[in-house]
């Protein structure tokens, strides 16, 4: 098998004819196998047989994430006894939603990490070392286990967490990549400092990162991937990816956005009002997955907002690069004329020295319109200079929010981490709150 299929290099024109081909044949799939769909089809009498073009898509309604949490088991077009593994995904109205696997559907995820691994650089004999959860019903550890052994290569699962037990694995089998958070390297390197570990010389040469941007929209290092690159030079590849889909973008060595792989997804971005985005305008990401057989999904909006970019890449392949995740969606603050999402503001408290913990709330003021306040815990507030922090502000966002200095505990009890996998870093206080549809 090639893990470098040769549509990715054909012109733009051959990739949306061979994506048109694989959506009939979904669209048709799903007319017999997924309750769901079929029932959706009728509701909205729409002719799946007339859907031929990507243009055409934009005829049936997208599915929202709250639907697949209300109708969990419409969406499952196979019979029970066919599916392999169950997954969830977080749901937004509370309860997790199921997400169902086939072999056939492992076999994909498989194929889908492999030609992503490769795109990143990977070969067969390379070691890797995952250094994320393989269990607790996610599906990214398992994706990555499956898609590693299927390039040829070997991996060994740490699991997250643990910089001493990395080293010591690191040390004994000599792996060539990690597969991380990347805000986690800092932590692997901090530990390898204190211990007197010769990181830099170690097998090490990249890491793929999940989970946190690590370039800014014009593909320049984030602040974050500095960090880390000014410590230890070893090359960072960023991937994105969610269960939903089922499907990663990852870069190239050329660093420019997640390349979309046309045989497996359909990726459309749809503005505020459910439209097609501009053409470089930013939007929501909605998706449709091809050869998917247990849950596949038709025009699914992932509430992850980006950009797309279609010059041809250095690389050679001429495929869609999707731009680092924006933010989601229903976070989205419209402040001072200026729309934001939050990870923008999380930026710049992550990297001023003196902010030991921090909290964004988003009200609605008086005039109805979004209000920002940023609570920062510190241990000595004069370490501060809000003046220069608000010009920080300023220059990333274009607008600076309230700041509010609180004690470290206050901050910490705010944010719950007891309870929560992360500290809530994020509040929405806003009238009409935008939940996720
Ligand atoms: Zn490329």
């Amino acid at each position: 098998m090639s893990f470098c299929p040769s549509i990715e290099y054909e012109n733009p024109e051959t990739i949306k004819r061979f994506q048109e081909d694989r959506m009939r044949d979904t669209l048709k799939y799903l007319s017999i196998h997924s309750p769901y769909y079929k029932r959706l089809f009728q509701q909205e009498k729409i002719d799946p047989n007339k859907i031929k073009t990507l243009e055409d898509l934009t005829l049936i309604p997208p599915t929202q994430k709250k639907d697949l949490q209300l109708y969990n088991d419409d969406f499952l077009a196979v019979k029970r006894e066919k599916v392999s593994d169950y997954m969830t995904t977080s749901g937004t109205l509370g309860n997790p939603v199921t997400v169902f696997n086939t072999e056939n559907d492992l076999e994909r995820l498989a194929y889908n990490e492999a030609i992503s691994f490769a795109c990143a650089g990977g070969k067969p004999g390379d070691v890797y070392q995952l250094m994320t959860t393989i269990d607790k019903r996610f599906m990214a550890g398992l994706a990555y286990f499956l898609g590693v052994r299927k390039l040829g290569c070997g991996i060994v699962r740490v699991g997250n967490g643990n910089p001493e037990l990395q080293w010591d694995t690191i040390s004994r089998v000599k792996p060539d990549t990690i597969i991380c958070v990347p805000s986690f390297i800092l932590k692997v390197i901090n530990y390898a400092e204190k211990k007197g570990i010769d990181y830099r010389n170690s097998s090490i040469k990249k890491a793929v990162c999940i989970g946190e941007n690590i370039r800014e929209q014009d593909f320049s290092y984030s602040l974050l991937s500095k960090k880390i690159k000014d410590k230890w030079d070893i090359g960072l590849y960023s991937t994105y990816a969610s269960t939903e889909m089922a499907t990663t973008f990852i870069e190239c060595e050329q660093g420019h956005g997640g390349h979309h792989h046309p045989e497996l997804i359909i990726a459309e971005l749809l503005d505020e009002k459910g439209n097609p985005a501009g053409k470089d305008e930013e939007g929501e990401l909605t998706i449709t997955t091809l050869g998917v057989e247990a849950m596949p999904l038709l025009r699914f909006r992932t509430g992850d907002i980006a950009r797309f970019h279609y010059e041809p890449c250095g690389c050679g392949r001429k495929t869609m690069r999707i731009g680092p995740i924006v933010g989601r969606r229903n976070q989205m603050i419209k402040f001072k004329g200026t729309t934001l999402y939050p990870p923008s503001i999380f930026d710049v408290l992550d990297h001023t020295d003196a902010v030991e913990n921090y909290v964004v709330e988003v009200d609605t003021n008086d005039c109805g319109t979004d209000e920002v306040t940023v609570k920062i815990g510190c241990r000595n507030q004069d370490c501060i200079d809000v003046k220069e922090l608000k010009d920080s502000f300023r220059a990333k966002l274009r607008v600076a929010p309230e700041i509010l200095f609180l004690p470290v505990e206050v901050i910490h009890d705010i944010q719950k981490p007891e309870l929560n996998r992360k500290p809530i870093k994020f509040i929405d206080n806003r009238n009409n709150k935008k939940n996720d549809r």
